[in-house]
């Protein structure tokens, strides 16, 4: 089974969110009134974008369940009507007929369920990186029996070329199971294929991490990093733009360990599902911080798993020994 459709629905859907992001984060830039702590921008883009795929997603596969991160019960309470109407204008950009009811409707879509198939979205991971101007990242995956099919991941402010100086911004990479990984510019569609880097040198391996020192174990990341053979410091990014950049081969190893000062913290579904098929269509590994495969088949929290280690396939195994 080839899931055509599901692909073109879901790049198309995350190509047309990416966008709406990408004009409230311009917008953000050209209102200088804007309070630096002012999160309403990331609140509309948030919500805009689960609209909007939510919306294409029931559209198509109208009893395929989908599990977003948002849910639009406050939306609805008139205390945040002037919310709503920002979000409305938003997505009048691409939907004229939307009423705010639609919209609040489409976001609820997103209140799905984990079952034998199902959708999962982030539509706006790393919310940080967006107000920092930084990296963030649309995330959308199909899931069936356990397993990612189908992973689309809008990166609005990543570089088409890590290496390149003026490289064109934007990237847009998606995967098919057992069909590969394929990125483009975000508004262009020329396809290149992904790989990961499997240069044997470790003098050219990088490894990336979170921005957020709370969503991770920085310390021990980086030992893990120097006994696999790294010595270059970490690239530092947020959002699932990490797992775009192992799979195109800018680093050989994403570290996301326990932070200490949450132990018990679970990984979501939706911070991981798209990421993950994208990199192992790339020929790496995704895998927790003791080998476990991850599991996308229970609940939206991956209670069986502890931590992630995201590689080029080749120092997977170093790097698990190395946590042991
Ligand atoms: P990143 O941009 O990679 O730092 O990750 C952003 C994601 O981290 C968000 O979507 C949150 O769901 C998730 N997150 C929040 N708190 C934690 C935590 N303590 N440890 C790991 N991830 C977290
Ligand atoms: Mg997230």
């Amino acid at each position: 089974m080839g899931y055509e459709i599901e692909l073109d629905t879901a790049t198309e859907a995350v190509r047309e969110a990416s966008r709406l992001c990408r004009s409230v984060r311009e917008d953000m830039v050209n209102n200088a009134s804007l309070e630096k702590a002012d999160r309403s921008p990331v609140t509309v883009a948030d919500f805009g974008s689960q609209a909007l795929i939510c919306r294409r997603l029931m559209e198509v596969f109208p009893g395929d369940p989908i599990v977003a991160e948002e849910d639009a019960g406050e939306l609805r309470q008139s205390g945040n009507w002037d919310m709503r109407e920002k979000i409305g204008n938003y997505v009048h950009q691409y939907i004229p007929s939307a009423s705010s009811r639609d919209v609040c409707d489409w976001i609820d879509a997103g209140n799905g369920e984990v079952s034998d198939r199902y959708w999962t979205l982030d539509p706006i991971d790393g919310t940080k990186g967006f107000l920092r101007n930084d990296q963030y990242a649309v995330a959308l995956a199909l899931i069936e029996d356990g397993k990612v099919k189908v992973g689309v991941l809008g990166c609005p402010a990543l570089f088409m070329d890590l290496s390149e100086i003026d490289s064109e911004i934007g990237v847009l990479i998606t995967a098919t199971r057992d069909g590969g990984t394929k990125f483009s510019h975000l508004s262009g569609k020329e396809q290149e294929p992904a790989r990961v880097n499997r240069d044997r040198d470790p003098d050219r391996w990088r490894f990336v991490e979170s921005v957020e020192s709370a969503h991770g174990d920085h310390e021990l990341q980086s030992s893990v990093a120097r006994t696999v053979g790294i010595e270059a410091p970490s690239l530092r990014m947020d959002s699932q733009a990490k797992y775009a950049a192992v799979a195109r081969g800018d680093a050989v190893l994403y570290l996301r360990l326990h932070s200490p000062k949450m132990p018990d913290y679970n990984e979501k579904i939706w911070d991981h599902a798209a990421g993950s098929i994208v990199v192992e269509e790339a020929g790496g590994r995704v895998t927790d911080m003791n080998g476990k495969e991850l599991d996308f088949g229970s609940h939206y929290l991956m209670r069986e798993n502890k931590g992630v280690v995201v590689s080029n396939g080749i120092v997977h195994d170093v790097a698990i020994e190395a946590l042991k």
